[in-house]
């Protein structure tokens, strides 16, 4: 984007709250490279505003948007079609508006994907363990079964974990024996499923912010040496998880990666074009 002109085509996210999001600059720079004439805003819309927000950007013929916390659910009730992979894992982080229709996507599987080739390149036949089945989580599971690997996912007791199990229940059969689900209070599974596993993934909050000195494994002695730990926190870059898992012996990764990938799917979504790979952790800092 050179200049705003008559012609300029407006992205967005919507999102509470979104100023402190990387997502504007990163696809105004990308778009800026290519020369491609939209500009991404970000707006702050409460919960219980998207229809609101869903309806203006569809007035004024908005080219697409991102969701993020808390409108990744709320967006299915507002779309006219559904991609499969969002439908399955229930949230949708991208909207393309064809023609005025608007079409859902979640790009974090995808992202998700892309990053952990980069350090894992064949995942058939692999075994996952991962630390936290929410919206991420989820997208997670969706993406390693689509690669024949297997997966074993610990959540705490509650609620979420009896969705999990019904949410497996709808999976295709081959699939749904690929994943197991266990409550994360069960040390004994934990301990013999990290003792199998190739690749560890936290998708809980536990190591940002508030819960800094926290991880979803404590023990190194869990950790196998040699696999690959992946932590999709990207803030602070080395979480106490890859610090424990480091220790153990393990290659690790943040949550950067797929922050940069996930931003790429939807652009490519919307523009058609590859964004640009420049350097992606020069872009997403
Ligand atoms: P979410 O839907 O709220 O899910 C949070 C998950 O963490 C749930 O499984 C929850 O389990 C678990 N959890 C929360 N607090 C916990 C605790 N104290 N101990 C153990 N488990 C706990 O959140 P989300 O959207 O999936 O996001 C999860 C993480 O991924 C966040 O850190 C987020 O920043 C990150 N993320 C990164 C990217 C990226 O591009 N890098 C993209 C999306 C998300 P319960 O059922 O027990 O509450």
């Amino acid at each position: 984007m050179e200049k705003i002109t008559g012609k300029t085509k407006l992205l967005a996210l919507l999102a509470s709250p979104a100023r402190h999001s990387l997502s504007p600059a990163l696809h105004n720079a990308a778009l800026q490279q290519l020369g491609l004439d939209y500009v991404y805003l970000a707006f702050d819309v409460p919960e219980g505003g998207l229809k609101e927000a869903v309806e203006g950007l569809r007035a004024l013929g908005a080219a697409g948007w991102n969701l993020s916390m808390p409108h990744k659910q709320a967006m299915l009730e507002y779309l006219d079609e559904i991609d499969p992979r969002a439908a399955l894992i229930g949230s949708v982080n991208t909207v393309v508006n064809r023609q005025g229709r608007l079409i859902g996507y979640n790009t974090d599987a995808a992202g998700f994907l892309r990053a952990l080739r980069e350090r894992e390149a064949d995942l058939s036949g692999k075994k996952a363990l991962l630390f936290g089945g929410g919206g991420a989580g989820l997208a997670v599971i969706a993406a390693l079964l689509s690669e024949n690997a297997a997966l074993s996912v610990f959540n705490r007791r509650g609620d979420r974990l009896e969705n999990l199990e019904k949410w497996r229940k709808k999976l295709p059969g081959e699939q749904a024996e690929r994943l197991c689900i266990f409550p994360l209070e069960e040390e004994k599974a934990l301990r013999e499923e990290m003792g199998r596993s190739d690749i560890y993934i936290n998708a809980t909050p536990l190591g940002m912010k508030a819960n800094l000195e926290k991880s979803p494994a404590e023990d190194s002695a869990l950790f196998r040496r040699g696999a690959l730990a992946f932590d999709l926190i990207y803030e602070p870059e080395k979480t106490r998880f890859l610090e424990i898992a480091e220790a153990a012996g393990c290659r690790i990764e943040n949550g950067k990666s797929m922050l940069f990938y996930q931003a790429a799917e939807a652009f490519l979504l919307w523009t058609g074009k590859d964004m640009p790979q420049r350097r992606k952790t020069e872009d997403v800092s």
